[in-house]
């Protein structure tokens, strides 16, 4: 019987342990979550600051008493032998023979001007969500620092609680990484036509604990400030147990760390090219990677194209591929749809569409997403129906 031991159970670790089990019949497989309950669907987190509904269970609880599976919550692994291959919580200790890291990341606080060194809140578990809920109920003003998809859901949910937010982002443009300039200017005009204000490509200093003031500005009010600048991964165990780290935890493209029979996966590894994780899906596939190549299987991990997808204030907002035209002969061309105000942007290398970004109503997005990777000629009109 191979015995394995799973550090985290997010989405990277539930799927690893899922994948092992299926594997491996005889396996014992031992899950450990620093968080209590069972583990849920962390991407629903900026959407319930609002109601504070609970967010999905990424398993069923029958899951969790699957034979060969021992799940320990609000159990946090302390630190690990990996030469007597062993690993410590608080009073026990465990063997293992495979060792799989899903420990995922904390919530990057950049280095933000803040000499009254007031409360900045961030979100990354549902604890966090509460607490957010607490100090942000009754209250007027929100500052929301950082215009990636992650701040606009935060903006978007502490609207509906009744706050007026301002998003600051020190970037030229918010959704800098999914959008260009000018379909990130339609999206920003999008939002402030739902109430959210922006302070776009300027530094800021939180000028005391309920004031934060834009270069050259007056200090404005901001009840409650909220940090959304992506993450950290979790590597101190993984340092501390002589395993090579950069950003994240290093693995190869089998999800391999420098030593043996251990492994890593989702956002607390960094892949050789130097690039996080930081998304859901991507996570999960790593977790079975990693979980593959740990039951003797011989896997790599390929990434898909980036793709983000989500909802604003009842609208889809879609970004795939690369949001700019590729090569010599690349093309980038904006088509609108009249009657729903829906926006399109398509970009090429010539011959076929290589990005899309799309903001629209939820009903024409799959029409949208349709049109990704198909040859799109220039001057024969839009290729999605309304659109022109
Ligand atoms: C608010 C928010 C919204 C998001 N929205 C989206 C989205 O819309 N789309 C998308 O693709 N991605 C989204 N993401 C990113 C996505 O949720 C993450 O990429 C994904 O959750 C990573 O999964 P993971 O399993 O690697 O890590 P995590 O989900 O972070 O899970 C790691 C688990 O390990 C546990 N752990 C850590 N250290 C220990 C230890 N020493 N012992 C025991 N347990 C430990 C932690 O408690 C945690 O439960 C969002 C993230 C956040 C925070």
């Amino acid at each position: 019987m191979n015995r394995y031991i799973i550090i985290g159970a997010g989405i990277a670790g539930t799927e690893a342990a899922a994948a092992v089990l299926e594997r491996d019949v005889e396996a014992r497989v031992d899950l450990f979550n620093a968080e209590p309950d069972l583990p849920y669907y962390r991407p629903q987190l900026t959407k319930i600051i609002d109601d504070l509904s609970p967010p999905r269970p990424i398993k069923p609880k029958s899951f969790f008493s699957t034979p060969g599976l021992h799940f320990h919550p609000e159990t946090t692994v302390k630190s690990i032998d990996t030469l007597e291959k062993r690993i410590f919580t608080a009073g026990k200790i465990y063997p293992y023979d495979k060792l799989i890291f899903c420990c995922g990341a904390d919530a990057l606080l950049p280095a933000i001007q803040n000499p009254g060194n007031a409360r900045l809140f961030s979100i990354r578990t549902f604890s966090d969500v509460q607490r957010l809920h607490v100090a942000a109920k009754s209250r007027k003003t929100a500052a929301v620092i950082g215009g990636g998809p992650l701040g606009l859901e935060t903006a978007e949910s502490l609207t509906r609680l009744g706050l007026h937010v301002t998003v600051y982002e020190t970037f030229t443009r918010i959704l800098g990484r999914q959008t260009d300039g000018e379909a990130a200017l339609f999206i920003t005009e999008f939002l402030k036509s739902n109430g959210i204000s922006f302070s776009v490509g300027a530094q800021f200093t939180v000028t005391a604990p309920h004031r934060i003031a834009p270069y050259g500005e007056l200090p404005r009010p901001a009840d409650v400030i909220i940090v959304s600048a992506g993450i950290k991964p979790r590597i101190r165990l993984a340092a501390e147990a002589g395993i090579k780290t950069n950003r994240g935890i290093l693995v190869n493209d089998r999800m391999q760390t420098s030593v043996p029979d251990v492994y890593a996966a989702g956002d607390c590894c960094e892949r050789e090219n130097g690039v996080l994780c930081g998304m859901w899906s991507p996570a999960g596939d790593q977790g079975r990677t990693a979980a593959a190549n740990a039951t003797g299987a011989s896997e790599s991990f390929v990434p898909k194209a980036g793709k983000l997808m989500m909802t604003l204030f009842g609208k889809t907002v879609l970004s795939l591929g690369r949001p700019e035209p590729q090569g010599e002969n690349g093309t980038a061309r904006t088509y609108l749809k009249k009657s729903s105000g829906s926006y399109l942007r398509l970009f090429t290398d010539g011959a076929k569409c290589t990005g899309l970004i799309f903001l629209g109503t939820p009903n024409e997005a799959a029409a949208a997403v349709s049109v990704f990777g198909r040859a799109v000629a220039p001057g024969t009109g839009a290729p999605v129906e309304g659109f022109q």
